[in-house]
């Protein structure tokens, strides 16, 4: 396995103000997170919302400005590169977003928002986009005829077709998904999974796919990240993840999924309470105010991600010395 992507210890503290008086503190959306992705692998990144994910795609393209640690691409390490290198990378890395209605200006046609990233990264005559454009239509299951469309004459499905031509007309080598099939119907999700499985083969992409939708994960990805409160809590390959989940959390966020056949029911983990806020995480542990098997070190000690087995990690305090 060639990793395409490694991130090590990666932070993005804010600065928060609290109370009347503006007392100080810091909000950790993300906290040390340490990650490889593989070239033609879809690794998935699942968790709650206010989990961090969000914030870990949109700072492994460097939308967001790390707070500490390190990105490196292809073996690059572009934690720090400048504006012009970090714009010639960006035709390599894309990012498609849950409303694709949101992400598609209403007032430009189709045409008109595929070629805007054509025109900003390349030299090309009006025929070459022309011909790029209809291509990458027909690519995502359009027609050429899509592009002379406005946003509001599409459907939910066809807009976000539309978002993924936008980020696969520059022909980058890893794309994230950040929930790009939540906001549609269950039967417009499965043609547009079905369309990520066919494209990433095609052209031989790798995919960051973040989702809160656990089986929507469990039929698109290779591997699994399982995020709370800005930290990795376990990482495994898919199939091993769903059966035999190792953390507390993990097992908890599965037992939820309902599941038809009796026989591979679990018993419902309730977790009590809410997610506590990024501003002010629980110590030692940021998961002992609601996990089940809270010992008295989860108070104060910080669970490291430690490997349990070939490709099975997890920051789990009932694990240490097995
Ligand atoms: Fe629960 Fe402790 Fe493990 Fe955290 S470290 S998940 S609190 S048992």
């Amino acid at each position: 396995m060639t990793p395409i992507l490694k991130i090590k210890d990666l932070k993005k503290h804010y600065p928060v103000k609290k109370g009347l008086f503006g007392a100080r503190s810091t909000a950790k959306s993300l906290d040390g997170v340490s990650l490889e992705i593989n070239k033609g692998e879809t690794f998935a990144i699942v968790g709650e919302s206010g989990s961090g994910k969000t914030t870990l795609g949109k700072t492994l393209l460097r939308l967001i400005e790390p707070t500490s640690g390190s990105i490196f691409f292809e073996g690059t390490d572009i934690t720090h590169l400048g504006a012009e290198p970090m714009r010639q990378l960006k035709t390599d890395m894309q990012i498609v977003f849950q409303d694709p209605y949101g992400s598609l200006d209403p007032k430009w046609t189709i045409g008109r928002t595929l070629e805007e990233p054509l025109r900003t990264h390349f030299s090309l005559t009006d025929s070459e986009v022309a011909e790029k454009v209809s291509r990458i239509l027909e690519v995502v299951g359009l027609t050429p005829r899509h592009a002379l469309r406005y946003p509001h004459e599409l459907s939910g499905g066809q807009r976000q077709r539309v978002g993924i031509a936008r980020a696969l007309i520059l022909e980058p080598k890893f794309v994230v998904f950040d929930e790009p099939v939540s906001a549609l119907d269950v039967s417009i999700q499965a043609q547009v999974l079905t369309l990520l499985q066919d494209l990433q083969k095609r052209l031989s992409l790798t995919y960051l796919f973040i989702s809160h939708d656990l089986s929507v994960v469990r039929y698109i990805s290779d591997r699994v990240g399982v995020m709370y409160l800005g930290k990795m809590m376990e990482v495994g390959p898919t199939e091993a993840l769903f059966s035999e989940p190792l953390h507390p959390y993990t097992q908890a966020l599965i037992s939820a999924i309902p599941q038809p056949d009796p026989e591979q029911r679990r018993e419902r983990i309730v977790l009590e309470g809410e997610v506590p806020s990024p501003r002010n995480p629980p110590s030692g542990c940021v998961f002992h105010t609601r996990c089940p098997h809270v010992m008295p070190q989860c108070l104060t000690i910080v669970p490291e991600l430690q490997r349990i087995s070939e490709g099975r990690y997890t920051a789990c305090h009932l694990y240490n010395n097995k």
